[in-house]
C-alpha cells in the first residue's frame, strides 16, 4: 500500500474527477466509485471489486480482450463503493501495474527497458524476435501499440513523453508486453499480427 500512497494522495486532490484510461474515479476515501468514462451515474455500481476480473475479459463488441491497454473496455459496468485497498485491487486488474508505474515515473525511478533487451531475453519459439529489423519493429509498433493501445510507450522507437499534470493518471508502458513480442515474431515469420497473449 505504501508505494501507492502518492496515487491515493493524487486521487484525493483530484476531487472526484480523476481519469485513468477509460475509467473515471469519483467519491472519497472508503467510498470510491469506478465508472466507464462513457457512462453516466445511472449505472449501479457493484460493491465487489473482483467483478473487475470479468469486466476486463470481454470487449464492448463481445470479443475477448487480450490487451488490457486497448481502448475497448465495455461500458455499462461500475464498481463501488470501494475502500482504498479494494480500489487498488480493482485498478490492478483493469490496468495492471499502472498505479505503481505512474508513482515510480513521477519520482524518476521507473526503469524503461529498451526493446533490444526485451528481445534478448526471449527463449524458445520467441528467440527469433532478437533478429527483428528496425523497419519491422517500426511497423509492429505502428500496427499494435499505436493503433490498438492507450498506453504511452516509453521505449523507442517513437517513445512518448507523458503528461503529468491535471486529473488524468498516466497509462505508461515501460517495457514491451507479451502481445507485442508475439506480434514481432509473427512479423518476422510473415504472419498476420493477430497475437492473443497479454
Ligand atoms: S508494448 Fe505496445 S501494445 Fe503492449 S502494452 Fe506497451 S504500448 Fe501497449
Amino acid at each position: 500500500m505504501k508505494i501507492n500512497e502518492p496515487f491515493l494522495q493524487w486521487l484525493r486532490e483530484a476531487g472526484g474527477a480523476a481519469v485513468l484510461g477509460q475509467l473515471r474515479i469519483s467519491g472519497k476515501p472508503g467510498e470510491w466509485i469506478i465508472r466507464h468514462c462513457d457512462d453516466g451515474d445511472e449505472v449501479v455500481p457493484d460493491p465487489h471489486w473482483r467483478v473487475a476480473r470479468e469486466w476486463v475479459k470481454v470487449a464492448a463488441d463481445g470479443t475477448y480482450r487480450p490487451l488490457k491497454g486497448e481502448g475497448n473496455l465495455a461500458p455499462g459496468r461500475a464498481l463501488g463503493p470501494l475502500d482504498d485497498r479494494e480500489l487498488l485491487e480493482a485498478l490492478n486488474v483493469i490496468y495492471p501495474t499502472t498505479v505503481a508505474n505512474g508513482v515510480l515515473f513521477r519520482s524518476g525511478a521507473l526503469r524503461i527497458t529498451p526493446f533490444a533487451e526485451t528481445a534478448g531475453r526471449q527463449t524458445g519459439m520467441y528467440r527469433i524476435v532478437g533478429t527483428i529489423t528496425p523497419e519491422q519493429l517500426d511497423e509492429v509498433v505502428a500496427g499494435v501499440c499505436e493503433r490498438r493501445c492507450l498506453k504511452q510507450r516509453l521505449w523507442e522507437p517513437r517513445a512518448k513523453v507523458p503528461e503529468l499534470e491535471g486529473t488524468a493518471w498516466p497509462l505508461l508502458c515501460p517495457e514491451a508486453c507479451n502481445l507485442m513480442v508475439a506480434a514481432c515474431r509473427a512479423k518476422i515469420k510473415g504472419q498476420p499480427l493477430t497475437a492473443t497473449e497479454d
